[in-house]
């Protein structure tokens, strides 16, 4: 729907999109009076959301422990988010050829007093229950950048930021105005940030993510597909979309030996992000042989333990003052 707002002077035109989620309970099965009905409705609603926008979704009698569970995380999160116990460590990407560092990616971090620590990918996945995602994945994103822009300011040196997007955060149809939110917000040069998004992520729904992909590089920001070589995306579909950075995902570096079938896969997969002039990360490099295999195949930017582990705030911003790697 097109809103036509007038002020005085200008006229200012919003593209609104609108989403619809739908409840369904059947009487006499889900419950024999009006009040009931509704209570368990208005339960199916809320599933449907947590699933995806624009379905629908029937009453089931699991819904009443699971929403109860969902509405303990989401206490949870929300007094997270309130409370500030999450945080960012920053992992260096190193240029092996100039031995600097090439960029930093924020990984978040969920310090609750009480609670063990959450992984990342665990924590994430917990949260894409509830709409508290989007909250969180607009705080990663402000947070990392108002970092990025105060070690700009500081005089270090200025380098892309990554920050990663679960699916339900990539498909979030407020995932633009977050963005553009934030740059204007932070004062950032969009150019600094790059968004991290996996290879299944795009493959789930590639027309929406065309059109998410082109919104989103119309602000300026970059784009990275990680974990690539994982989610069968063909060659026909890489094509369409131009992003800035490919990162090999961990499995293959992982099993990197000098035997001519692990590195037949790598090279074909640094050819391709050249071919698509893709700057290309090898993730999860924790050996100098690693190291010294993905070298000789020509790739020039690396992450991983051998570099550096994920770091705290002091720690990072010592590593970036220092400007490159140096093998102790
Ligand atoms: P990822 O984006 O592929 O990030 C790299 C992961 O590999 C990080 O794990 C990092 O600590 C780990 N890593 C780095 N170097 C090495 C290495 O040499 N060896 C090994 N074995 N691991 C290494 P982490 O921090 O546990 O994050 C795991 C995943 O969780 C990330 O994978 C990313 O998909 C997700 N994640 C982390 N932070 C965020 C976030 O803010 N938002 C979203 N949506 N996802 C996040
Ligand atoms: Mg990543
Ligand atoms: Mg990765």
């Amino acid at each position: 729907i097109e809103i036509e707002k007038k002020s005085e002077k200008k006229t200012v035109k919003k593209l609104i999109e609108f989403t619809t989620n739908i409840g369904i309970a059947v009487y006499p099965q889900h419950g024999e009076n009006s009040e009931n009905l509704l209570k368990n409705v208005v339960m199916a609603w809320q599933r449907s959301k947590y699933h995806k926008n624009n379905t629908y979704q029937f009453y089931s009698p699991t819904m009443t422990s699971k929403t109860t569970r969902l509405l303990r995380l989401e206490a949870l999160l929300y007094q997270a988010l309130e409370k500030e116990e999450f945080l960012l460590e920053y992992q260096p990407i190193v240029n092996i050829k100039t031995g600097k560092i090439s960029g930093m990616e924020a990984l978040l971090r969920w310090q609750h007093p009480e609670l063990e620590r959450v992984p990342p990918g665990k924590l994430i996945s917990l949260a894409e229950e509830t709409d508290l995602i989007f909250s969180i994945s607009e705080w990663v994103i402000k947070t990392a950048c108002q970092q990025n822009k105060a070690w700009q300011n500081a005089g270090l040196p200025y380098l892309p930021i990554s920050v990663n997007l679960s699916t339900r955060q990539f498909q979030d149809p407020l995932l633009l105005t977050r963005v553009s939110r934030v740059i204007q917000e932070t004062g950032l040069k969009a150019h600094f940030l790059e968004l991290e998004i996996t290879e299944k992520t795009i493959m789930e729904d590639i027309e929406l993510s065309r059109k998410s992909v082109r919104e989103l590089l119309q602000t300026g920001i970059h784009l990275s597909i990680d974990d690539f070589g994982t989610g069968y995306c063909s060659l026909s579909h890489l094509k369409k979309f131009p992003f800035h950075t490919l990162k090999i995902d961990q499995s293959f570096v992982r099993e990197l030996r000098n035997d001519p079938l692990d590195t037949g896969i790598i090279s074909a997969i640094i050819a391709l992000g050249r071919s698509f002039n893709m700057r290309v990360v090898a993730e999860g490099v924790e050996r100098v042989e690693q190291l010294e295999i993905l070298r000789s195949l020509n790739c020039e930017e690396m992450q991983g333990y051998f570099f550096s582990q994920p770091l705290n705030l002091e720690d990072a911003t010592d590593f970036l003052r220092l400007g490159y790697f140096r093998r102790s």
